[in-house]
This record gives C-alpha cells, sequence and structure tokens, in this order.
C-alpha cells in the first residue's frame, strides 16, 4: 500500500461524490490534495485523465511532484495538473481542489456573469464575488495564467465556457464550496430572472470578509 493511502482515498472519495452529485458528467473535472513531505518536498495527489469516476480504485489517483512529474501511478494524470500546482503555490493555506462543470455555475460561465456579494454565506465560505476569467482552452498554461489571479484570494471562481473551481484547507471544505458556489449561482440565475437584487450592506460585507481573512488570508 503506497504510503500516501489516505490522501488518495481522499480525492477518490470527492472524485466519486462530485459525479454522483451531477456536478460532472461522465470523465469531466478533477480533484487534488496538497501533500507536504517533512522533507520539504511539495507533492499533490490527483485524479487521472479520461476515466470514470465510479471505475477508479485508490492506487488509480497519481501522485505528482510540483513541476508536474510524477512520482506514483501508472495513468496519465489530469490535464489540469498544471491548473491545481499553480494554484497551491500562490496559495499556501490551500490543501485541496476541486475543478467541475455544474449547470448552475456554467450558465454564469457561459453569460460572462460575475456573481457580486450577494448573500451571507457566500461571502465567508467563498470570501465575496465570483470572479468569471477570460475564456481559456482546456489545459493550458493560458488557462492557469487566467485562473489564479481570478481566483485571488478567494475559494471560487468561474471558467469562462467551461466550469468552476473551489478550493479549501481541507477535502471536505473545498467539497462544500463546491456546492455553496452552485447553490449561488443558482440563486443568482433566479434572482437575475425576477429582476431585483439588493446588495449584502456594506458593514455586513466588511465584517463577514474579515471573517474570511481571519481564516483563509495568506496573512493570517
Ligand atoms: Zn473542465
Amino acid at each position: 500500500m503506497s504510503v500516501w493511502n489516505s490522501e488518495k482515498k481522499a480525492v477518490l472519495e470527492a472524485a466519486q461524490q462530485m459525479a454522483q452529485k451531477g456536478l460532472v458528467v461522465g470523465t469531466s473535472g478533477n480533484v487534488s490534495m496538497r501533500i507536504s513531505e517533512p522533507g520539504g518536498r511539495q507533492l499533490l495527489a490527483i485524479t487521472p485523465n479520461n476515466r470514470y469516476y465510479d471505475l477508479l480504485d485508490v492506487d488509480d489517483i497519481g501522485i505528482v511532484d510540483f513541476e508536474g512529474e510524477c512520482v506514483e501511478g501508472e495513468l496519465t494524470a489530469s490535464i489540469e495538473t498544471m491548473l491545481h500546482i499553480g494554484i497551491y503555490r500562490a496559495r499556501t493555506k490551500v490543501n485541496a481542489v476541486i475543478h467541475t462543470h455544474p449547470v448552475f455555475g456554467s450558465i454564469l460561465s457561459v453569460i460572462g456573469a460575475e456573481i457580486p456579494p450577494i448573500l451571507d454565506d457566500q461571502v465567508t465560505y467563498l470570501g465575496g464575488e465570483i470572479k468569471v476569467t477570460e475564456y481559456s482552452l482546456p489545459g493550458s498554461q493560458e488557462l492557469v495564467e487566467n485562473v489564479v489571479p481570478a481566483l485571488g484570494p478567494r475559494n471560487a471562481v468561474i471558467l469562462a465556457n467551461h466550469g468552476t473551481v473551489t478550493v479549501g484547507r481541507d477535502m471536505r471544505e473545498a467539497f462544500t464550496n463546491c456546492e455553496m458556489l452552485e447553490k449561488t449561482a443558482r440563486i443568482y440565475i433566479y434572482a437575475l430572472g425576477a429582476g431585483k437584487i439588493n446588495p449584502l450592506p456594506t458593514d455586513a460585507l466588511e465584517m463577514e470578509k474579515a471573517y474570511f481573512d481571519y481564516l483563509h488570508g495568506e496573512g493570517s
């Protein structure tokens, strides 16, 4: 059994849950977890490219270093491996990354609509507004360069004409943030349809952002 069995298991279970909950269709999406070795080496456990999640075993989850080189595993790692690495490099407190193609988040990715801060839990979980990146091809270096700054210090971002990325300090948090983003996107789309949106009061927004920064900020 691999020394990274527990991290591989966490990645596999999150990926299977992602598929079961309809956050992706088929083999789409990818999930990873950061591994900080005692010697200082940074690795990640990540889902393989183009595989149905229900057919995967723990050993099908690969281990990759931060240069993108395979350290353990037989299957080709996700094509978005460099995106996951780019996020881990920029966000030292992030230990799990989930990329999905959920319906409501994808509607906003198609119409190019950023979500303003409209709900308390959106701000405390995700950090405030949800930005939409410029379009870039899946698996490209340009995608990494667009997504990392659009994510910024927050826990969620929408990828133009593609899907979403959410992050967390652990896998449970990254998965919760994935569901939180999809809930927020759904509410925002319905509210847009209703034709009236009251923004969060400025003082509440500031307090909630301060709480978020205390938990997730690089300086804390
Ligand atoms: Zn994708």
